[in-house]
């Protein structure tokens, strides 16, 4: 049974910092990390699956869902709309998980206002030519496509110091790492261990 409530994250990264991939090793090595899905309405890529990497609405419903305030933030990044739901985050933070919201700059800003107790990590890639080049590297796209994502990722780079952890994607295994330490000092805070070890200092104290 969950006896603490869990810690809220945001991870936010320019398209190609390899943001996505790095979550997904740490909660893959992190029992007690979830990582929450988005609502959008941008297009299916091929091998994304409905439910797992986003759930993917049309306009209408997107709409719908914001009339009816069920998202936590919600925003557009640049041709697409997407929001966090607001009833998820909280059942899954009350379950004691810690939960990754991976947003952009715009929601970020949304959830810091909402949760300020919120800790934010912004991933950066090591040098603009390795972001080109993975940027590049992404599918067959023009190069008048790539410019524009160099200027769409120079543009969210440019939040970085809002956020509270700055991660460096140089060595893929060194910025996982970066990222474990970040969750597990974040657990060994005295707030979190004195409601996990509520017995243990109780008895240290008798
Ligand atoms: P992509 O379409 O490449 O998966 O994501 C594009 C951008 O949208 C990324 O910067 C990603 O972090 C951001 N994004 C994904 N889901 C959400 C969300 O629920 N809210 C906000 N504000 N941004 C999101």
């Amino acid at each position: 049974m969950a006896i603490t409530t869990g810690t809220l994250y945001i991870v936010s990264a320019p398209s190609g910092a390899g943001k996505t991939s790095l979550v997904k090793a740490l909660i893959e090595s992190e029992a007690q990390i979830r990582v929450s899905v988005s609502h959008t309405t941008r297009a299916m890529r091929p091998g994304e699956v409905d439910g797992v990497n986003y759930h993917f609405v049309d306009h209408a419903q997107f709409n719908a869902m914001i009339e009816r305030g069920e998202f936590l933030e919600h925003a557009q990044v640049f041709d697409n709309f997407y929001g966090t739901s607001q009833k998820w985050v909280e059942q899954t933070l009350a379950e004691g998980f810690d939960l990754i919201l991976e947003i952009d700059w715009q929601g970020a800003q949304q959830v810091r206002k909402l949760m300020p107790q919120a800790k934010s990590i912004f991933i950066l890639p090591p040098t603009q030519e390795a972001l080109r080049h993975r940027l590049t590297n992404r599918g067959q796209d023009s190069g008048e496509i790539i410019e524009r994502r160099m200027r769409e990722a120079v543009s969210e780079m440019s939040h970085y110091v809002e956020y509270d952890y700055l991660v460096i994607n140089d060595d893929f295994n060194h910025a996982l790492s970066d990222l474990k330490a970040i969750f597990r000092s974040n657990q060994l805070a005295q707030a979190q261990q004195q409601q996990r070890h509520a017995g243990l200092l109780s008895e240290l104290l008798a």
